[in-house]
């Protein structure tokens, strides 16, 4: 007890049990057992009281060098696992860089608004400049101006939105189509006239399929100096090529609006099939497109125009339905329900 091989024991017992501590946590507890209260090198030195007077300032001193190198074994071995503690941490912690980031979803035009830029682009190319017009409109413009007799059924009440603004005599209503902005960009403006008009329209229309009460259409209007037939064929079938891709065949129906005369729904060849027939076209190998005709001469004459100066052509069609055919949209009202499963097919 007491004797250097003794301190020599006590020293390497607790060096290789300090080097085996995994922790923190452990070695906490191994320093009370090495060195604390009770433990074998503090027993010894306890013990020094009893050695005999000539050997104890020996025996303290090496006492001393083995609890001082004890305590120097604790220090290191703390920095040790204090350090890969830290490393294990930044380890777990570490932000992968090279992982693909989630970008945050972008926002987009809806595929109605798309058509609607593209349409607007094409006319603009042939020298058009937009128009725009109210969306709450008199029945004059809607109706009266563009030859629409009292009595026809489109304006009745079943058919059309009217809104309730007090005794106005002349009703006033949500426009059912965007060609009141004819009428009144007519009234504003001299000859020559090259105007698209894009905009929302309104119907009391069950919503179906093919039906909702709001849609878009998209109105065109020329004015000018001999202005024929051939200038609408020409014209329309130009937009049909360039919006449905090139190596389309044209056909026009006779068809009744009333202002226009002579007016005709034109149809064009199937994109999909090339004319064969399919689905997109309901096998007829034609899709029809728009309503068209020479403007007729009272419109003409109610906007203050000289019928017998100027000419014009007009046709009107739906954005929607561009939008439906070209892409294969089954339903209308996809356009009105805010799905991005539909939508965000579309960016
Ligand atoms: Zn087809």
């Amino acid at each position: 007890m007491g004797s250097a091989d003794h301190l020599r024991e006590i020293e390497a017992d607790a060096l290789g049990r300090l080097g085996a501590a995994g922790d923190l946590e452990a070695l906490a507890i191994l320093e009370a057992e090495v060195i604390g209260p009770g433990s074998p090198i503090m027993e010894a030195r306890r013990g020094l009281k009893d050695v005999p007077q000539e050997d104890r300032k020996e025996l303290g001193r090496a006492i001393n060098e083995v609890k001082t190198s004890i305590d120097a074994a604790i220090a290191a071995r703390r920095r040790h696992l204090a350090a890969s503690a830290g490393e294990a941490r930044l380890a777990a912690e570490r932000l992968d860089i090279t992982l693909p980031g989630r970008a945050p979803a972008r926002g987009t035009h809806h595929l109605v608004r798309q058509v609607w830029d593209e349409v607007v682009d094409i006319f603009m190319a042939l020298g058009y400049s937009v128009a725009d017009g109210p969306e709450v409109e008199t029945a004059h413009y809607n109706f009266d101006a563009l030859n629409t007799p009292p009595t026809h059924p489109s304006r009745f009440e079943s058919d059309t939105l009217y809104v309730d603004y007090g005794d106005d005599p002349e009703g006033v209503l949500l426009r059912t189509q965007t060609s009141p902005v004819q009428a009144r960009y007519m009234e504003a403006h001299p000859p020559p006239v090259y105007i698209v008009s894009p905009g929302r329209t309104y119907r009391r229309d069950t919503t179906d399929a093919t039906h909702t009460p709001v849609f878009h259409q998209m109105e065109g209007l020329a004015v000018d100096d001999h202005i024929t037939f051939a200038d609408l064929k020409g014209t329309l079938a130009y937009f049909a090529n360039e919006f449905f891709g090139s190596g389309r065949q044209v056909r026009f129906q006779p068809h009744f609006f009333p202002f226009t005369e002579p007016s005709a729904e034109m149809h064009f060849s199937c994109f999909a099939c090339d004319g064969s027939g399919c689905r997109t076209c309901g096998h007829s190998g034609w899709i029809e497109l728009l309503g068209c005709g020479m403007v007729d001469p009272n419109v003409l004459a109610t906007a203050g125009y000289d019928p017998a100066a100027v000419s014009g052509f007009a046709f009107g069609m739906g954005i929607d339905r561009l939008a439906m055919i070209r892409y294969g949209i089954p339903e209308l009202r996809y356009f009105f329900d805010p799905d991005l499963r539909v939508l965000g097919q579309f960016r």
